[in-house]
């Protein structure tokens, strides 16, 4: 059964990545586009159960597609959790007359998203907005793309000082679950080692590992390592591991942090956010609801957001092996 849908909500909740504002701005113009009301929910979830809201058209996104962070804010919020909170963000979103919701964030709003749907039959469609790309149903998450120009980049600086010093470098990516990021910037930085959470490469393996990257004649060291690596205690360990038993190495430490989810973003992220923000707003006026749009072989696919939050992304061995070719 079609349902009859004539306002959508859409906001941004958890944590923040570049190309939200490109898929608020996408989610907007289709609403316009199919002649229906959009109203921009502020902070998330928070917003909701408080009320604030704001009308959208198709002038409100102006030159936003650009833009890192979100125009609507995100948050954190506990309240959501608990069936009290629901009851509230429900009400007030009946009370605007919003008959579904567009929500662009991670597993946690997702879960929220989901629990929402089920509580109240209300139509839902989910975004996946991360830069770590650890949401199952899609190749890519949005921001994530961005986040590995942005970290590449600053590599690169990091060699040029690198080099010219004969420093090696421990540098510390975002990835507390997943090493997409270290394992993609690893490779695309040309890094000496790169250490992700899915593989305990072992401090002993790590020493051999530079060594034989010194005897090899490497002016500089790179070491890629993702936050949730379990190598070593964190990278300031590694370094004090590194200086004690290899004392040939100028040990240097990095740990890159929020700003790997800053920026203006990618072409690649812009085009995605567009895509995905069509696509949502189009699911539900066919009457889908509580599904993540996502992208695969380059077409828009959909998973059940129950799926979705279940499910595990897995890491791309076979760049494991490339890395492991190319580094010697
Ligand atoms: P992300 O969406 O980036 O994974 P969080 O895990 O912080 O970020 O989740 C964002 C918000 O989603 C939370 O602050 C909360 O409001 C909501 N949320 C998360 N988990 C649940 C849950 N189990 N039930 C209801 N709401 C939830």
């Amino acid at each position: 059964m079609t349902r009859s849908i004539k306002k959508i909500g859409v906001f941004t909740s958890g944590g923040d990545s570049p190309g939200m504002n490109a898929a608020i701005r996408s989610v907007v113009r289709a609403c316009v586009y199919h002649k229906i009301e959009c109203v921009g929910i502020y902070r998330g979830y928070q917003g909701m159960i408080e009320g604030d809201f704001k009308p959208m058209d198709a002038r409100s996104v102006n030159n936003i597609i650009n833009k890192g962070g979100t125009i609507l804010k995100s948050a954190r919020c506990l309240e959501f959790k608990t069936a009290e909170g629901r009851k509230q963000a429900y009400d007030n979103l009946r009370k605007e007359g919003i008959d579904a919701f567009v929500v662009i964030g991670g597993d946690g709003s997702f879960t929220g998203a989901h629990i929402f749907a089920q509580e109240f039959n209300f139509p839902v469609m989910g975004i996946p907005g991360t830069i770590d790309n650890d949401i199952y149903g899609t190749t890519f998450t949005l921001g994530y793309d961005t986040a590995l120009n942005t970290v590449v980049e600053v590599i690169d600086k990091i060699r040029d000082t690198a080099s010219s010093h004969n420093r090696l470098f421990f540098i510390e990516v975002m990835g507390r679950d997943v090493g997409h990021i270290a394992l993609n910037v690893g490779v695309g930085a040309g890094a000496e080692e790169i250490l992700i959470p899915e593989e305990d490469l072992g401090l002993d393996r790590l020493l051999d590992s530079l060594k034989r990257s010194k005897a090899s004649g490497k002016s500089s060291s790179i070491v890629v390592v993702a936050e949730g690596d379990t190598t070593g205690e964190n990278v300031f360990e590694l370094k004090k591991y590194v200086e004690k038993h290899l004392p040939i190495y100028d040990v240097r430490v990095s740990v890159l942090g929020h700003m790997q989810r800053g920026g203006a973003p990618s072409c690649y992220d812009r085009v995605l956010a567009s895509r995905m923000g069509v696509s949502a707003v189009e699911a539900l006026l066919k009457g889908e609801s509580d599904k993540m749009v996502g992208v695969q072989d380059n077409k828009m696919i959909f998973t059940p957001i129950s799926k979705a939050i279940k499910g595990h992304t897995v890491i791309d061995t076979e760049l494991i092996r490339v890395s492991d070719i190319l580094t010697i």
